[in-house]
Order: structure tokens, then C-alpha cells, then sequence
């Protein structure tokens, strides 16, 4: 069955991958969105002709603009960042798929669901900052929210039998380790944003990439299991699987494992997450386990890497910690790019403002965006 898709963050990585998945299937997209990359945005509209084009940078929209003066058919172009909730919430597309990055996500999840939308969300930042406000749009629409990340993608592919998932005791997230695993504090001491940008067995965009150097990305993705899969951080088990060939496994009651397996590409995630519940060929390789020959096991070091205690902490705290942990993290992250701090500062200051913020159990939507600007603001003081 054909689909209408509306892609938001349509150039980044899992953007661009998400188009690989759409061609084959010849799914339609309805609606494109993306920051500023212009250049790509354009050559993704002469190709799949979306009926709307969001570009949130104002001065790329205007480029863009005058460039879709020269196409036959011009989709609409809308501009900054209330149009790319307005996109989420139009009425045409039959999913959202999300693949924004950060808390600028949050609002566009949203709206999707709000609008009565299935969303596939690659943002596990709407998770981790808005948990309880997503979850509770979920229930209340009744729509279903797919999980693209390739950890939650292999619990929720694990959990299709429903008679196996009312029987789900423990979820087992894998992890790579990232380009540091096995490394000690001292060495880390003065590792530098190239060799942070490294990943050993995936491409993503910058941010994603630092946060699996630092293991905040496990930590982020430790919060989206337990809002996604309704478990308390202690049925939450963390083991690094160097080779990233197992995505994630569950246990039941019975201790019984299951796993998911495959070559590390993340368009067979995306596709799952668009076609479920079906399988159809995909775009991505089989594994070969004649090449792969081994699959190991380790203990994730949340020791060295305190973004991982530190996520673990603001799950545990509850309320809007885990936002604080995200938005200081954002802002680290952001800090390190441009070489004004030091690898390590950024579980010092995430791990900080955990331990500094004060919570409550419920939240608005305003008191989120509240507490993502005071958690920037607590770093930016902290440096
Ligand atoms: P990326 O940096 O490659 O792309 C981000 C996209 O979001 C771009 O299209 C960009 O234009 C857009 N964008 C950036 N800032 C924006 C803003 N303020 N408003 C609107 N759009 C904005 O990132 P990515 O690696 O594709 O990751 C996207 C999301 O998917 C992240 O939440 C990440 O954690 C998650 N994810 C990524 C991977 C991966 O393999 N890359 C795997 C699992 C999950
Ligand atoms: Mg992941």
C-alpha cells in the first residue's frame, strides 16, 4: 500500500536515509522539512515533489524561495520553526516520520499526534524531554508512535507476539561502546573532537556521534526504553556489543532472551518503522556471519562516562531531570564542537545538573522549553 509521508529533518542523516527507504518502497511524500542545508533540500523536492517544504533558518528559506521559481510544480514553502509543527499537524500525510534533532523535535511530535497522526520517531529527545507529555498524547489519540532508533526498533520487532510481551520482565539495550570504549579518565583527559567524531561502526550527524562517544546516547536511549516500553530504570540493562550486529533483546518472566539481529544500517529500522506491520525487501545488506565471526559482550563504564550514571540518576529522580540532563548535554555538546570545552566537561556538566535540579512529578509544555533554557543557561555559567 502506498503511503504519504511527511519526513521533518529531511537532510540529516537519518533524513537522507529515511529517502533511500521511501524510493524503494514508492511511498509519496507529502511534506519535507530541514534547517538550512538548501542545497540538498532542493535536490530532494525535484525528486519527490512534496506538497509542502519547511526550511526553519530564515535566511535559507528566502534562498530557497527564489530557486523554486525556476520548478514546473513548487511545493509551498513555509518558514521557521511554529511552520514545522504547522507541517507536522497538516492534514494529508498518513505518518510523521521525525528525524529532527534535539529538543527542537519535541513540539513537532506533538503536534503530529495531536492531528491524529502515527508518528515514527526517530527524536529521541521528544522522549527524553517530554515523556510523559508524548505518552500521554499517544494514549489519548490513539495513534502509534514507531520507534526508529535501532535499540527500540529491536525491542519493539522482539515484542510483536502479545501473549511473549504481557510476559516482558527485563529490556537489554545494547550499546557499541563508541570510538572510547576501554579508555580510562586519564586517557581521556585530552581526547579531541575529531577523534570524538569517529564512530567505529556508524555515520550519523555530529551530535548523535558525540553523544555515543560519551555514552550520553545510552543514557538518552536508556530514558526512551522506559517511556516506550512503560519499565523503571532498574529493568533496564545496558551491555556493550562491540560489532553492533545485536540491536537490542528482551527478557521475560520466564528468562527466556530474545534478540534482534543485523548488519548495522539504519535503514532497516527507518523501513520497520514504516511499513510495519509488514516486511518488505530492504535497501540495506544481509549479515554475513561467515565474515562476522564473533559477537562479544562487556560492561558499560558508567564510571568514566557519567553521562550514563547522570541519565540513570535524572531517570530516577523523575519529573523534568531528564530534560535538564538533555538541554545541559545540547549545550555541552554544542561547547565542544566549537573546541570551548574538554571532552570530559561534558558528563561534568550534565552529570551537575542532575544532581543541582529540583523536580516535580507533572510538567506543561512551557515548564519543558522553561527548563531546557535553565539547563543551557546553568552550563554556559558553569564554564
Ligand atoms: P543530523 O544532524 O544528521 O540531521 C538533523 C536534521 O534535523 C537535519 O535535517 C537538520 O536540518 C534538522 N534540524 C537541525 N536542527 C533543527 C531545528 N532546530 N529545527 C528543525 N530541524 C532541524 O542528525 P541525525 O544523525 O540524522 O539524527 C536525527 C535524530 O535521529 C536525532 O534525534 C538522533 O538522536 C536520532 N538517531 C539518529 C541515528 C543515526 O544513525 N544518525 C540513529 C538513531 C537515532
Ligand atoms: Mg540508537
Amino acid at each position: 500500500m502506498s503511503k504519504k509521508i511527511t519526513l521533518l529533518g529531511s537532510t540529516g542523516s537519518i533524513g537522507t536515509q529515511s529517502l533511500d527507504v521511501i524510493r524503494m518502497q514508492g511511498y509519496t511524500v507529502f511534506g519535507l522539512a530541514a534547517y538550512s542545508n538548501i542545497d540538498l533540500l532542493l535536490k530532494q523536492i525535484v525528486e519527490f515533489c512534496p506538497q509542502y517544504v519547511v526550511v526553519v533558518e530564515s535566511n535559507a528559506a528566502q534562498k530557497l524561495g527564489t530557486q523554486l521559481l525556476g520548478l514546473k510544480n513548487p511545493p509551498q514553502l513555509m518558514v521557521g520553526k511554529e511552520a514545522l509543527v504547522e507541517l507536522a499537524a497538516l492534514q494529508g500525510a498518513d505518518i510523521v516520520l521525525n528525524a529532527v534533532v534535539g529538543i527542537a523535535g519535541l513540539a513537532a511530535t506533538l503536534a503530529a499526534i495531536e492531528s491524529g497522526k502515527d508518528v515514527a520517531l526517530a527524536n529521541k529527545e521528544s522522549l527524553v524531554t517530554g515523556g510523559h507529555l508524548v505518552t500521554d498524547a499517544v494514549k489519548k489519540h490513539g495513534v502509534k508512535l514507531l520507534p526508529v532508533d535501532s535499540e527500540h526498533s529491536a525491542i519493539f520487532q522482539c515484542l510483536q507476539d502479545v501473549h511473549s510481551a504481557k510476559a516482558l520482565d527485563k529490556v537489554i539495550l545494547t550499546a557499541s561502546g563508541g570510538p572510547f570504549f576501554g579508555k580510562t579518565i586519564n586517557e581521556l583527559q585530552n581526547v579531541t573532537k575529531a577523534d570524538a567524531l569517529k564512530h567505529p561502526n556508524w555515520s550519523m550527524g555530529a551530535k548523535i556521534t558525540i553523544d555515543s562517544a560519551t555514552l550520553m546516547n545510552k543514557g538518552l536511549e536508556l530514558i526512551e526504553a522506559a517511556w516506550l516500553f512503560n519499565k523503571p530504570c532498574d529493568k533496564i540493562d545496558i551491555v556493550v556489543q562491540r560489532q553492533s550486529i545485536i540491536h537490542s533483546m528482551v527478557q521475560f518472566d520466564d528468562n527466556s532472551i530474545l534478540a534482534q539481529l543485523g548488519v548495522p544500517d539504519m535503514r532497516i529500522p527507518i523501513q520497520y518503522a514504516l511499513t510495519y506491520p509488514e516486511r518488505y525487501k530492504s535497501p540495506a545488506p544481509v549479515l554475513d556471519f561467515k565474515t562476522l565471526k564473533s559477537i562479544t559482550f562487556d560492561e558499560a563504564d558508567e564510571e568514566t562516562f557519567r553521562c550514563l550514571k547522570a541519565c540513570k540518576k535524572s531517570l530516577k529522580k523523575g519529573g523534568l531531570a531528564s530534560c535538564a540532563a538533555n538541554g545541559a548535554n545540547e549545550q555541552a555538546v554544542e561547547l565542544f564542537l566549537q573546541d570551548k570545552i574538554k571532552f570530559l566537561d561534558i558528563g561534568r556538566v550534565v552529570e551537575s545538573m542532575v544532581d543541582h535540579i529540583q523536580v516535580k512529578p507533572d510538567y506543561t509544555l512551557a515548564e519543558v522549553f522553561d527548563c531546557d533554557k535553565y539547563a543551557r543557561e546553568y552550563v554556559l555559567s558553569q564554564i
